[in-house]
């Protein structure tokens, strides 16, 4: 696809808008006429793959970056075969790093004997310089790079390597605008996530997010609330708010409403029944939130609220601003003013001087707040951060049995508390169909899943279902009415 001709390319750019998302659209029609052509010689069509790695806020962009290519004409295709192959990478985890490399060198091979695929990497680990440097020098066969700030550019950037024929490497120290308004490709067509800002700036000692994403940017209320309504015009009934640190939402915006108002006012639109969110912290979640989640209808009752750790002086350690005392007074709070609500959370496991009794004060907090259900996670050091340079790194062997023991206590704590609601006729949101067994999978309000029989029609509905059975962490149940 290469032209080969610089006085092409600098007319094409000489054209180019000079606005944002303006310019991206121009050159999406221009990778859509080089795809065309090139299609045209091949006699065949041309597919995409993406992977995504990491956090929700990943997936979210890796919808706009299938949105991006499926405006250019690529084929959506479910196999790392397809002729452009991207990784949406993340680095939270280091050993995560050497997985990507792994395949990156997979894909290498696959592209001998292929020689339209193109390679391209973008995501968190990207913001990393070691990492773009290993990749310039020992997998030179890669076609694009680029980092969390400048997803939007995809076209922009696929084009200038038609033109050179060589990689083309474009990554960001932070962000320089927030381009709204780009393609999107949905996952499922009934809910989609909306980010509501970018960046977080707490610093928690383990994690390398705000050294990648950078400090905290809010979007402006009119484009999410403009965004929902978009989505819930293409028939999507739930979203999902997505930022690092929810309530911190409109804190770096001039005349900025709090997070508890942006839900109000996405709850305002019509067509959009359910509203999520992911992910408050613990230090900051203010009463006029809990108020709001008590009692909006469309949100649900199910508040994800990262703990890390049971121990106050580890959390101090952590930077992470509470004491285990002030994180229990606050789910005691969530569940007294929000009837019926879930509470769960992420932990880790084996941080840096972990003691026998930090570890108990762990688990003394998931028997106390009674946790629907939590995410645990053995510490995996990452460089960069300063846990990484802390003494009494805790050996894998402690850190592990100790992680063994947490599963046991979370099952224990989750499945009393997924009882509860044996017997109940709940709303749920049919989300997965299974054709061989002709059973739905829907969620419930507080995030509990329930497999009931049914028709596929009904996916993406809301229905009412009786909860039969359960099954520890799930439910078996009965249809009860449609239409909901
Ligand atoms: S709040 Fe802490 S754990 Fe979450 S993204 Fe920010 S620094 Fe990382």
């Amino acid at each position: 696809m290469n032209q080969g001709n610089e006085a092409y390319a600098e007319r094409i750019r000489s054209l180019a808008p000079t606005e944002e998302p303006e310019r991206q659209y121009y050159f999406i029609d221009v990778m859509k006429g080089i795809l065309l052509a090139r299609e045209e010689e091949l006699g065949r069509k041309l597919t995409m793959n993406i992977q995504t790695f990491g956090c929700q806020m990943n997936a979210k962009d890796s919808e706009t970056l299938a949105g991006i290519l499926s405006s250019i004409g690529y084929l959506e295709s479910d196999s790392e075969e397809a002729d452009l192959v991207l990784y949406n990478t993340c680095t939270v985890r280091e050993n995560a790093n050497t997985r990507v490399y792994g395949r990156i060198g997979y894909l290498g091979n696959r592209k001998k004997l292929n020689p339209e695929k193109r390679i391209i990497l973008c995501g968190c680990m990207m913001q990393e310089p070691q990492a773009v440097e290993k990749i310039r020098k020992s997998y030179r066969f890669v076609d694009v790079i680029f980092g969390t700030h400048n997803i939007y550019k995809l076209a922009e950037l696929l084009f200038e390597r038609e033109i050179s024929g060589s990689l083309i490497v474009d990554v960001w120290d932070k962000a320089e605008t927030i381009v709204e308004d780009l393609p999107r490709l949905n996952k499922y067509g009934f809910k989609a996530g909306i980010n509501i800002m970018y960046g977080c700036n707490n610093f928690c000692s383990y994690c390398i997010v705000p050294y990648v994403r950078g400090r905290e940017r809010s979007r402006s209320a009119e484009d999410i609330v403009e965004e929902a309504r978009h989505l819930a015009a293409c028939g999507v009934r739930e979203v999902m708010l997505l930022g690092q640190n929810v309530n911190s939402y409109g804190k770096n915006t001039e005349g900025g409403i709090t997070f508890a108002q942006l839900l109000a006012r996405v709850s305002e639109v019509e067509g959009i029944r359910r509203i999520r969110f992911m992910t408050p912290h613990p230090k900051d979640l203010s009463d006029e939130l809990i108020e709001e989640i008590a009692r909006n209808d469309k949100v649900c009752k199910h508040v994800h609220l990262p703990l890390q750790s049971g121990s106050s002086s580890l959390l101090k350690a952590m930077n992470r601003h509470y004491t285990k005392e002030q994180y229990l007074e606050l789910v005691a709070k969530i569940k007294e003013r929000i009837p019926g609500v879930a509470v769960t959370t992420d932990i880790i496991v084996g941080f840096p001087g972990e003691t026998e009794a930090d570890f108990e004060d762990t688990c003394d907090v998931v028997r106390r707040a009674g946790f629907m259900s939590a995410y645990t996670f053995l510490y995996s050091k990452r460089t960069e951060t300063p846990a990484a340079k802390m003494e009494n790194q805790i050996p894998d062997d402690v850190a592990g049995a100790r992680f063994k023991r947490l599963l046991e206590v979370v099952g224990e704590v989750s499945s009393a508390q997924a009882q509860e609601f044996e017997g109940q006729t709940v709303p749920v949101l049919c989300e997965e169909y299974k054709a061989e067994e002709g059973l739905m999978t829907g969620r419930m309000d507080n995030n509990l899943l329930v497999h009931f029989p049914c028709e596929e029609k009904l996916l993406g509905e809301l229905v009412t279902v009786k909860l039969d059975v359960c099954k520890g962490f799930y439910y078996l149940g009965t249809l009860c009415s449609t239409g909901v």
